[in-house]
């Protein structure tokens, strides 16, 4: 896919609702650049659907700033808001249980929202490789790599590429530091 307007539109939308965030590594990385990542790979795993791309752009938006569904519907469509809905967390119920439910629906998402889910928790897996926050402790990685490679489980047949670049990071477990 060409970049579309639409497109340009919710990466300029996601940068500026993101803008006072940064991402928990010690560079501080601008917070746009985790969303950009995600459609980084999934277009290199040759997934072009707009409203997939898009999705992956806004994922954070909701749940992470003062951004609604509502709002995510009147600009960008009803398709898209779906995806976003799928890949917001209810931050009104204590940690545990929302990761817990995390691993619980992931079969239930729709296949754009397992996409999006997919190249999450690749660009996170990832990221505790190679800019993983300060100070976490191993124990902790580990950790995510387990609730990640649980949630992950659920997401299964839905894409070949992608699934495999997760296990190819999960094989790497034990570089992490
Ligand atoms: P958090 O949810 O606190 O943090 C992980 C999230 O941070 C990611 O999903 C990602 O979310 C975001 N993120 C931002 N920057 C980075 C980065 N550089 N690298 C990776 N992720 C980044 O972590 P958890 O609660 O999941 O903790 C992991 C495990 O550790 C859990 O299993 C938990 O049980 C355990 N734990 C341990 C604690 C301890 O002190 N030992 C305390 C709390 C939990 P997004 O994509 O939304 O940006
Ligand atoms: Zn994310």
């Amino acid at each position: 896919m060409a970049a579309t307007p639409l497109f340009v539109q919710a990466l300029s939308f996601a940068a500026h609702k993101h803008r006072k965030q940064v991402r928990k590594d010690a560079a501080a990385t601008p917070y746009i650049n985790h969303p950009i990542a995600l459609v980084q790979v999934l277009v290199g795993q040759d997934v072009h659907d707009e409203v997939v791309l898009i999705a992956a752009l806004l994922h954070d938006t909701v749940e992470d700033t003062d951004t609604t569904l509502e709002e995510i519907t009147t600009l960008f469509g009803a398709d898209v808001a779906a995806i976003v809905a799928q890949m917001t967390d209810d931050k009104s119920l204590p940690k545990a249980e929302r990761k817990r439910l995390q691993i619980e629906h992931a079969h239930l998402a729709l296949r754009e929202a397992k996409l999006v889910k997919l190249a999450d928790k690749i660009c996170n897996t990832y990221d505790l490789l190679h800019s993983s926050p300060d100070e976490w402790s191993l124990e902790r990685k580990h950790a995510y790599f387990d609730w990640a490679a649980a949630v992950v489980a659920g997401l299964r047949g839905t894409h070949v590429g992608l699934e495999a670049m997760f296990d190819e990071i999960m094989a790497r477990r034990s570089e992490l530091r």
